[in-house]
């Protein structure tokens, strides 16, 4: 039994390390708050998880962009392939919030006068300075979406210039190669920066007793959708469409999973989504470059039912009855607000304004579900991230005939890519 608990251990190590983690920063944090830290030794204890935020936002644009760009002629392959298969899924997105409001917010930018079309274009090409762009009441984002289509379109020029095109061709191999092998360190970091990440955000919450009864409800109207949407809805999708194991597949991703429920971030997430789809799923890293990053964008399960549940719970605050016609209002307007939140903390509260205004609820009152957010927002992520990676597994079954023919192409982080 030694062996085996060992041999256990030994396998995974990481994960296990992780779980503890997240229990002992749970553990730290309750402890702590008794404490009464002052504010300054707060800010020390949070250091180490701003840190671990730091490496992984500092990860992203390298990984996406050598991912796209390399092998150049294959990106162009796997275009072909996307062009009847992703590509309607994003037009149906897109007509479903076109529909439904012209005041919409596309990647957290309200814009009054332009519709979400326009700047769904504007941010798929991006000037320089927008890469990073500036969230209202949320901390800075990255324009992953802007960044993924540069970089897949110089991969598609690159594949046509044939060997001009080859210096530019190696050096993204190497940038990815070398990405590779600083996330593979960087992971044995990330047990110790989730506790401190997480300690330091309980220390800074409300008092839970100040939290109401009605508030508390809600959080749990959000948990139990979520975990139905998690556990059972989505694995089931999965398992319909490509008849294989979802709890063998989500296993694969847990550790992604943990990094999701520490960060509160599916961007930040997003180099560990990469490792365990490529590493434990297998799946061929050509779908998981442009499926991932694409879905940490816009495809947000999580946030769209938190914003559902959340506008439904406002309604009731105000006394307010909604008819048939508002519900399927809120739902389509949570998934078109979902779309446009950015995989940042919190980016889903600024989108809620979209939901809310389209049944005509104050927006003002977004402040009364501030206060368990912070703690909701780290469910949903999770959320998005299995939506994302079970989707990326679902579109690698059905292109698989295609890869077949090409040669698959998974890979292990330590191997030449
Ligand atoms: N934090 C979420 C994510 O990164 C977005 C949100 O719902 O606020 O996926």
């Amino acid at each position: 039994i030694l062996a085996r608990i060992k041999d256990v251990c030994k396998r995974n190590g990481l994960l296990i390390l992780s779980v503890l983690s997240v229990t002992i920063g749970c553990l730290l944090g309750f402890f702590l708050r008794t404490r009464r830290l002052s504010q300054q030794e707060i800010s020390y204890f949070q250091f180490p998880g701003e840190l671990l935020m730091r490496m992984l936002k500092m990860l992203i644009l390298p990984l996406v962009v050598s991912r796209n760009m390399f092998p150049a002629n294959l990106v162009e392959a796997t275009f072909k392939q996307y062009r009847t298969r992703s590509i309607p899924i994003i037009k149906s997105n897109k007509a479903a919030s076109e529909s439904t409001t012209r005041r919409i917010i596309i990647y957290g930018v309200q814009d009054e006068n332009g519709s979400n079309v326009q700047n769904f274009a504007l941010d798929i090409t991006p000037p320089p300075e927008v890469i990073y762009k500036s969230e209202p009441g949320a901390s800075d984002g990255m324009n992953v979406l802007g960044i993924v289509i540069f970089s897949a379109t110089m991969g598609i020029m690159l594949g046509r210039m044939g060997n001009s095109g080859v210096p530019l061709v190696s050096f993204c191999q190497c940038l990815n190669e070398s990405v590779m092998k600083i996330v593979a360190v960087a992971v044995w970091y990330f047990p110790f920066g989730i506790v401190f990440l997480i300690a330091g955000k309980i220390l800074e919450m409300d008092d839970p007793s100040a939290i109401g009864k009605k508030l508390g409800f809600y959080a749990i109207t959000v948990v139990c959708g979520l975990v139905v949407h998690g556990l059972f809805i989505l694995p089931m999708m999965y398992f319909f469409i490509t008849k294989k194991n979802p709890i063998v597949f989500i296993r694969g991703i847990l550790q992604a999973l943990l990094i999701a429920l520490a960060t509160s971030s599916s961007s930040a997430t997003l180099p560990i989504t990469f490792k365990c789809l490529l590493e434990n799923n297998h799946v061929d890293r050509r779908i998981a470059r442009f499926v991932l990053p694409v879905g940490a964008t816009i495809n947000m399960d999580g946030t769209a039912l938190y914003e559902a549940v959340a506008a439904i719970f406002i309604a009731q605050v105000n006394n307010y009855e909604l008819d048939f016609g508002q519900i399927i209002t809120i739902s389509i307007t949570a998934t078109a607000a979902s779309i446009g939140a950015a995989g940042i903390p919190q980016a889903g509260l600024v989108t809620m304004v979209i939901v809310l205004t389209s049944v005509g609820l104050p927006t003002d009152d977004i402040t009364l579900i501030i206060a368990v957010d912070w703690a909701l927002d780290r469910f949903r992520t999770m959320i998005n991230v299995l939506g994302d990676a079970l989707a990326a597994g679902i579109m690698a079954h059905i292109c698989r005939k295609e890869f077949i023919k090409d040669g698959a192409e998974t890979e292990s982080y330590t191997q030449h890519p």
